[in-house]
């Protein structure tokens, strides 16, 4: 029996990611990654077969089971089986199906931690999630809920922290704006947009939670994207080079 290695492959950038997981890449007998890893990461593993699964909005359920019988399959046949994920694997990325059903299976699994989006995008927006004196907490968060699953006030959860990090909501900006002022934060909260963090077509983009839905529809995002939310995002906190970087972005994407 083979290990499986839940592999993180970071934000995007194909530097941007452990010497650990790259080494395992180059020793990988076959790698099934998803669809946002990018091909120089992919490239890494010489020597393995590469599919890939998932699709970039997350796989469906029926789609999941398919690919834990795959990784098992794999266990099978191989000493190094390689699950690659973007960002870090723990964070909304089905990583818990897959290691219960190999565990069950009785197949051995590591996990090799990625760098997640929410930090590509911070370090992109050059602000602290965690700026001294206004946020002592992060939230990171989804609207999206599987089929079947109950959905839960994310909203909620939002509202409590200092600052919000959500993934996969970038298509649904209005419907975000909206339930986070029904959760109570102020039309005013700052709110900070990045799409493709630490890849090339990378933008980055301000606003405030009431004008989150109308500038949105002047963005028209097509990469993955994260949208911020806090009081460290404001321009009064901002460093002076920051402000005026969102800004010049901004006023670009209106014009466009
Ligand atoms: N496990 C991944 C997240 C998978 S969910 C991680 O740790 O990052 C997919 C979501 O991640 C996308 O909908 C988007 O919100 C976010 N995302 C992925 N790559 C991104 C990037 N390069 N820039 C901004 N957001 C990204």
């Amino acid at each position: 029996m083979g290990i499986v290695y839940l592999v993180g492959a970071g934000p995007g950038a194909p530097d941007l990611i452990t010497l650990r997981a790259a080494d395992l890449l180059r020793r990988a007998d076959i790698v099934f990654h998803d669809a946002l890893v990018h091909p120089d990461t992919i490239a890494l593993a010489v020597n393995a077969e590469k599919i890939a699964v998932g699709k970039r909005c997350g796989a469906h359920s029926t789609a999941q089971r398919f690919i834990n019988k795959r990784l098992i399959d794999a266990a099978a046949r191989f000493d190094i089986v390689v699950r690659l994920k973007g960002g870090d694997p723990m964070l909304f990325g089905r990583a818990q199906e897959e290691i219960s059903a190999l565990r069950e299976a009785g197949v051995e699994v590591s996990v090799v931690p990625g760098v997640t989006s929410a930090l590509a995008a911070s370090a992109e927006l050059g602000v602290s999630l965690t700026r001294r004196g206004v946020s002592r907490s992060v939230v990171f968060v989804t609207p999206r809920v599987g089929a079947g699953e109950e959905a839960v006030n994310w909203a909620k959860s939002v509202a409590a922290a200092d600052t919000a990090v959500i993934y996969m909501a970038a298509s649904q900006a209005a419907q975000v704006a909206t339930a986070l002022q029904a959760a109570g934060m102020a039309a005013d909260t700052p709110v900070a947009v990045v799409e493709n963090a630490s890849l090339r077509g990378m933008r980055r983009f301000e606003t405030c939670l009431h004008h989150l839905a109308t500038d949105a529809v002047h963005w028209r995002l097509s990469g993955p994207a994260v949208i911020l939310v806090g009081e460290v995002y404001r321009r009064d906190c901002l460093a002076v080079d920051n402000t005026c970087h969102a800004r010049d972005e901004r006023a670009i994407a209106n014009l466009s």
